[in-house]
């Protein structure tokens, strides 16, 4: 897709939908649905997810259980590189590193393959939204331990007001729409 054609941040934010007291009252959800459902749109958010890395730079895309595939994936094809799933504990069938992490009630445990990246490897990790950091400040601490060299952490969209950076201190954070 040529540069003109991109579809900025303003119009992929609109497509957006709020969908309220989804998956339970008093949350919000943000629904990226709308975004995948359009190719322009959904090519040009893998664009912006990527911008400022071209091919070479990136050894490979990390992407966090469910939607972070999506977009993972799809930056992975960008970059010409590889795809790496973190996944929640118990589906992926090799040796695992597993972290948990605290969810508003109770925990929930993310792993990733032992022998997913190479120590050294640079890589971005890509998820749709932070919320309050406790995820992907898990994946952080996944990488690490496989020796990564976390060059970003970029999410679609940033729930700003529950602090969620916080939780990612060393690393670079990046958002492309925020609330
Ligand atoms: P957190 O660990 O709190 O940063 O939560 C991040 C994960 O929860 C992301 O993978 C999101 O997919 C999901 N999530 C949390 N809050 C929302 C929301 N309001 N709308 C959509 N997804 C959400």
């Amino acid at each position: 897709m040529s540069t003109d054609l991109m579809v900025g941040i303003a119009e992929l934010k609109a497509a957006v939908r709020n969908v309220p007291n989804f998956p339970k009252p008093g949350i919000q959800f943000k629904d990226i649905t709308p975004v995948l459902g359009d190719a322009r749109l959904f090519a040009s958010l893998v664009r912006h997810l990527t911008s400022g890395f071209k091919r070479g730079d990136v050894d490979a895309v990390v992407g966090i259980d469910a939607r972070g595939f999506i977009f993972g994936a799809a930056a992975a094809m960008e970059l010409n590189t590889a795809f790496v799933p973190i996944r929640k504990k118990g589906k992926l069938p090799y040796e695992t590193y597993e972290q948990s992490y605290d969810l508003e009630y109770g925990s929930s445990t993310i792993a990733v393959h032992t022998d997913a990246v190479k120590p050294g490897s640079r890589i971005i990790l890509i998820d749709d939204l932070l919320a309050t950091g406790g995820t992907a400040a898990a994946a952080v601490v996944l990488l690490k331990r496989l020796g990564a060299e976390v060059l970003d952490v970029v999410f679609f969209i940033e729930l700003a007001f529950l602090n969620g950076r916080e939780k990612l201190p060393g690393v670079p954070v990046r958002s492309l729409i925020t609330y």
